[in-house]
Parts: C-alpha cells; structure tokens; sequence
C-alpha cells in the first residue's frame, strides 16, 4: 500500500520521547519532512539523531515549543512553512496532566490541565490550517487517551479535555471537510513509554507493592495480555495521516490491545 508521504510536511508536537517520537520514526521512515518538537532541546537533540540513525532518514528537524506557550506554536509553524513549503500533516500530541481526583485540584491545576491538554491543540491547528485550506488537504490526528471511550479512575483532569478533544475533531470534521481535510482522534490504551511506567511505579508506591506486580495485574485487563509498544501504536497514526486514508474523518479510535470494553 502506498502511503503518498514521501515528501510531506508533517509536524508532530511533544515528540522527543514516548508516542510522538515513534509516530515521527514512522513518518521518517516513509520518507517524509518531519519537524519534532518540545520543550527539552536536548532531549529533542537526542530524538533527531536517533530517528535519524534508525531510518537513515536525513529530512528531520526540531523546534523547541512548550505547547502551552503561543508565541512557541506559531514559530514552530513558521519553521515548518519555512523548511518545507507548507504543512500537510499535523500530530498533536502533550504530556499528559497530573494524575488524581476531583478534591486535589483548585482552578490552577484546572486551567494548567486545559491549556495543556485542549487549548494547546486548537491553537496548532488554528496556525496550519491557512496552509492545509492553500493546498486543499491536509491531515490532522490529535493524540488523546483510551479515556475518551472510558474514564480511567484518578485521571479527572485527563478524564475531561480528552473528552473535549474528541467535540472538537467530531465538529471540525463537518467544517473542514470542504477544504479535503480529515481529522481523526486516537486513544492509546497502555502503550509501553516513560509516562506509564511513572504512572505505574506511582500506583505500585501508593498500594506497597512492587512496579512488576501493578504491571502484570494491568496485562491481565487487556485481552492481547501485554502493553502495546510505541511502534504499533505510530502505525495506526501514520496510516490516518496518509493519501491510503482517504475516507475516515471525524473517529475517534482506541489502540488499546482490546481493553477498553465500551461499543
Ligand atoms: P511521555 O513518554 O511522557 O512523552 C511526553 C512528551 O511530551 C515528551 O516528549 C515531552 O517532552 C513532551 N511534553 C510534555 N509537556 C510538554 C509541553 N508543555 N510542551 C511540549 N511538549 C511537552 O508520554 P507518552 O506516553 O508518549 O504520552 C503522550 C500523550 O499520550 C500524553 O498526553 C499521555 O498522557 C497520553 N497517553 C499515553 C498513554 C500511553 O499508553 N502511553 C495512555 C493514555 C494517554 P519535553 O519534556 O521535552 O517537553
């Protein structure tokens, strides 16, 4: 199958680890422009030159952009444009907001959380879109979590923007349809990062008992028995940013090793 990416501009944010550094491996892989960005520059250093030995691809490059910061969206953009023309892809992806629940937070960490996680996502669209309507397509997928089928318990902060990212993919679906342009949603479920093995080593800490034991009572909630590995899940987003995706817009869809139980 031909993915129609070789040459493409893709941005992809929060990518110097985790989902969004595999999601770019797979674009480079396919021969895509691929700009990474985060805040670490050298971190995002690290990503570039291993992504680059990996695929011998020589065509990515890095911004550093704090998601939360417009000002660091609109030069990432800008870089993006400037590189490589224009902007046909874009991943959004963040870190993920702290974990607890309803009684923990004050406003602060309500605002932090929505920033992050929600208005974050809005403002990169909002800047590649004048790009994407220029050529008449584009591509966006936003990363979000198995929580927009299924809320996870002592998430809340992650449990409601992620619940607001899958309204605002549904509802640009309708209105950027007219310019050939798709928009999808995907919830990891347990793919195995940096992020869910804190998440875990927390837990095992709060309960006092060890990281293994909290990983394989996980496994066995997930029918495939095993956390998904980066990879897996950056094909699914690499397929939906692709020519080969031409009909879905608007989904919201889990990769998720079965776990999530929900139609
Ligand atoms: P990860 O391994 O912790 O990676 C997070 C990435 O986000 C890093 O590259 C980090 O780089 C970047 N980042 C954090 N805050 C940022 C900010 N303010 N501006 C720009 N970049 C920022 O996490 P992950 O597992 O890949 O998860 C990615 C997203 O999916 C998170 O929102 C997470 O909650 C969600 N999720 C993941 C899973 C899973 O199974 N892995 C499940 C459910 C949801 P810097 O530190 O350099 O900025």
């Amino acid at each position: 199958m031909d993915l129609g990416l070789e040459g493409k501009s893709v941005i992809v944010t929060a990518a110097s680890k985790g989902l969004g550094k595999a999601s770019a491996k797979q674009f480079a892989a396919e021969g895509a422009n691929v700009l990474i960005s985060s805040r670490n520059e050298a971190q995002l250093k690290a990503a570039v030159k291993e992504i680059q030995s990996e695929t011998g691809s020589n065509k990515i490059s890095f911004a550093t952009c704090d998601i939360t910061e417009p000002e660091d969206i609109k030069r990432m953009v800008e870089l993006a444009v400037q590189l490589h023309g224009t902007v046909d892809v874009l991943v959004n992806n963040a870190g993920g907001p702290p974990a607890g629940d309803f009684d923990q937070f004050l406003d602060q960490q309500w605002q932090k959380a929505f920033e992050l996680n929600l208005l974050s996502f809005v403002r990169t669209i909002r800047h590649v879109l004048p790009h994407m309507r220029e050529t008449g397509a584009g591509r966006i997928v936003n990363i979000a979590s198995s929580s927009i089928k299924q809320p996870i318990d002592h998430l809340i902060l992650s449990n409601t923007f992620r619940a607001g990212i899958t309204g605002l993919s549904k509802s640009l679906s309708q209105e950027l349809a007219a310019d050939g342009i798709l928009i999808n949603t995907v919830g990891p479920g347990r793919i195995a990062t940096g992020r869910v093995r804190h998440l875990d080593e927390n837990r095992a800490d709060q309960l006092n008992i060890s990281y293994e034991q909290i990983k394989q009572s996980s496994e066995k909630a997930i029918p495939l028995g095993r956390y998904g590995n980066p990879k897996e899940f950056a094909r699914v987003i690499v397929f939906l940013c692709s020519e080969a995706n031409s009909y879905m817009t608007g989904q919201s869809l889990l990769v998720d090793g079965g776990m999530v139980k929900a139609l």
